[in-house]
């Protein structure tokens, strides 16, 4: 099996596919961000990535990211897409340029008190569970805009925008709902005078349709790596 052929065949075609997606709904391509999400991935594989021009990776266990940041250039943009424990907060900070998975008040607080010890601001986005299912973190959509006024009185966390994972399907027509119910409610808080930079939403198997929803971030897995071992 040729890996540097694989990977670079996988990004070119899903470049590709976002690009297709972003015109079929009007949109600019270049206004979608590519995160690969690089979970269980080796340095080495990320690296072919890297020269493929993906510039933001995506991991969802701080232990593992903080493992492999030593190991590649520090022009790589980190993003911490998974659960984030509170215990852990105190490592992360400083050591992500993003992070998707706000998904708790008191996880709010620690992060903006352990940043505001290190004089450091730390950008967020808001995991809503759309779907409302039990497995997934998240805020339910009924209890976003009091979170997000909570959130006004913590200095350190700057709000980029909103993230949801979509239930696993195989069709990804059936999700729709749940990328357009995002994007709804993107509109309804910018209309309280919060703008909200990006949507992450769509993964390997639905982020065409998330596209077409209005997601900004898509983070792709298995589209770019294979599947994982
Ligand atoms: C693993 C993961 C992805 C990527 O999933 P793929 O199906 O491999 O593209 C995206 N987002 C989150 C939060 C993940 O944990």
């Amino acid at each position: 099996m040729n890996e540097v052929k694989d990977i670079k065949d996988n990004i070119k075609r899903i470049r590709q596919r976002i690009e297709q997606a972003a015109l079929r709904s009007g949109r600019n391509p270049a206004e979608v961000e590519l995160v690969a999400v690089t979970k269980n991935v080796p340095v080495e594989r990320i690296e072919l990535a890297l020269k493929e021009g993906i510039t933001i990776v995506g991991e969802n266990r701080v232990q593992e990211a903080l493992k492999k940041q030593p190991f590649l250039p520090d022009n790589v943009k980190w993003h911490l897409i998974g659960h984030l424990q509170r215990n852990k907060v105190k490592k992360v900070i400083g050591k992500f340029d993003l992070i998707h998975s706000l998904d708790s008040y008191p996880l709010a607080l620690e992060i903006n008190k352990q940043a505001i010890k290190l004089g450091q601001t730390v950008d967020v986005l808001i995991q809503v569970n759309v779907a409302g299912e039990e497995s997934k973190f998240g805020i339910s959509p009924e209890k976003l805009t009091d979170f997000i006024l909570q959130l006004a009185e913590l200095p350190a966390l700057k709000i980029k925008g909103l993230m949801t994972i979509a239930p696993y399907t195989q069709n990804p027509e059936t999700v729709r709902p749940v990328f357009r119910k995002l994007r709804e409610l993107r509109e309804e808080i910018a209309a309280q005078g919060i703008p909200i930079e990006y949507l992450s939403m769509g993964m390997t198997n639905d982020f065409e349709v998330a596209i077409e929803e209005g997601a900004n971030l898509v983070r792709i897995g298995t589209g770019i790596f294979g599947e994982r071992i």
